[in-house]
C-alpha cells in the first residue's frame, strides 16, 4: 500500500540526503550509538563542530570508554549538557564490556538506550528492518497519517507500516532528513516533499500533532559560595542526580548576613531556570571535596553554570 511513498522517499534520499554526515560513513555500532546519544538533545551542527570528533579522538572505541574513569568521560562531555547521557554511556560500556549487543531487545535493555535508539543502531550498523521514532520522525508520521496526538503506540504502528523493509537504513535516514529539512516544525515545505502525494496532513500540517502549550519553567534563586585557601578554589563533586559527578561550587538557599556579593550568573535547564548569586564569606566554614588552582580546574569536568562562575572570578569583565 505504501510502495509508491517508499519509492519516492528513497529516491529523494539518494538525491538529497545528508550522506556526508560522519556517522553515515561508517557501520561501526559504537560511533553510530555515540552520534545517536549526542543528537538526542543537541543539534547536528553543535555535535559536528564541537563534540563528536574530540570525543572519538579521546575514546575511539567503546572499550576505551569502559577503561576510562567516569570523570574523563564527563570532561569530554563538558558543555554538551544532559550529563546523564555521558553517565549512561559509561555505564553501558562497562555493562557490555566494550561490545554492544546486536539485537534490539538486548540493546534496549541497556541504560540510556530506548527502543528508537536501539532500532537506529541496528538499522544503521546492521541494516536490520526496524523503524525508528525520534522527535523528527514522530512529527513527519503525525502529519503524514494526520494524527493529532503523539501517541507512542499509534506512532510505532504507523512507523512499521511505512517502513521500506528492504532498505531500512536508507528509509530511516530519509525520514530523519525529511523531518530536519522539509517537514520542519514551522513552515514545512510540502512542495519539495516526496511524501506530499499521499500525505493526509499536508493541507493543515500545523494541526498534526496539535500544539501543546509549554508551561513556563520556574526560576530558582540560590547562592554559590566561593571558598579560597592559599590561592586555590574549594569545589565539591556533585552527588545529586542532575549534575552527578561534575565539579562545582557549593550552593546554598539562604545568603548569610556576613556574605558579600561577587556578581551573579544564570542558566536554564530543561525544567527550571537557575539564578545564582556568587558570594564569599570569610566567617563561614564550608566543607569542600578539594582545593584547585585555575590550571587544575581546567582539567576537571564542570557544569556550564559553574564554568560561568569561574569566568566571573578569573575574568570579571
Ligand atoms: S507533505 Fe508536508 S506535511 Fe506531509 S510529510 Fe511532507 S512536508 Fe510534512
Amino acid at each position: 500500500m505504501y510502495n509508491e511513498a517508499q519509492k519516492l522517499l528513497l529516491d529523494w534520499y539518494a538525491k538529497n540526503g545528508r550522506h556526508d554526515l560522519p556517522w553515515r560513513q561508517t557501520n561501526d555500532a559504537y560511533t553510530i550509538y555515540l552520534s545517536e546519544i549526542m543528537l538526542q538533545q543537541t543539534q547536528v551542527k553543535t555535535v559536528l563542530e564541537r563534540f563528536y570528533f574530540p570525543f572519538l579522538e579521546r575514546f575511539p572505541t567503546l572499550q576505551s570508554v569502559a577503561d576510562a574513569p567516569l570523570d574523563d568521560v564527563l570532561k569530554m562531555w563538558e558543555g554538551l549538557g544532559y550529563y546523564t547521557r555521558a553517565r549512561n554511556l559509561h555505564h553501558t560500556a562497562l555493562t557490555c564490556k566494550g561490545i554492544l549487543p546486536q539485537n534490539p531487545e538486548e540493546l534496549g535493555g541497556l541504560k540510556g538506550i530506548g527502543k528508537s535508539t536501539a532500532h537506529a543502531i541496528c538499522s544503521f550498523a546492521y541494516h536490520q528492518a526496524l523503524p525508528i521514532l525520534d522527535a523528527n520522525v514522530k512529527r513527519v508520521l503525525c502529519r503524514y497519517f494526520a494524527l493529532s496526538t503523539k501517541d507512542e503506540k499509534a506512532l510505532w504502528e504507523k512507523a512499521w507500516k511505512l517502513l521500506a523493509v528492504k532498505h531500512p537504513y536508507e528509509h530511516n535516514q530519509a525520514m530523519m532528513d525529511i523531518g530536519a529539512m522539509i517537514c520542519t516544525p514551522k513552515n514545512p515545505n510540502c512542495l519539495a516533499c516526496p511524501l506530499a502525494f499521499t500525505c493526509k496532513g499536508k493541507d493543515a500540517p500545523e494541526n498534526y500533532p496539535k500544539a501543546v502549550k509549554k508551561a513556563k519553567v520556574p526560576t530558582k534563586k540560590r547562592f554559590a559560595l566561593v571558598v579560597f585557601q592559599e590561592g586555590k578554589l574549594g569545589l565539591i563533586q556533585r552527588k545529586e542526580r542532575l549534575l552527578h559527578g561534575l565539579w562545582g561550587f557549593v550552593q546554598i538557599d539562604e545568603k548569610p548576613n556576613t556574605a558579600h556579593s561577587l556578581g551573579s550568573v544564570s542558566h536554564t535547564y530543561s525544567h527550571f531556570k537557575l539564578e545564582l548569586e556568587i558570594i564569599h564569606d570569610d566567617a563561614l566554614h564550608v566543607n569542600v571535596d578539594g582545593y584547585f588552582t585555575e590550571e587544575e580546574i581546567e582539567n576537571l569536568a564542570l557544569s556550564t553554570v559553574d564554568k560561568k562562575i569561574i569566568q566571573k572570578i578569573f575574568s570579571p569583565k
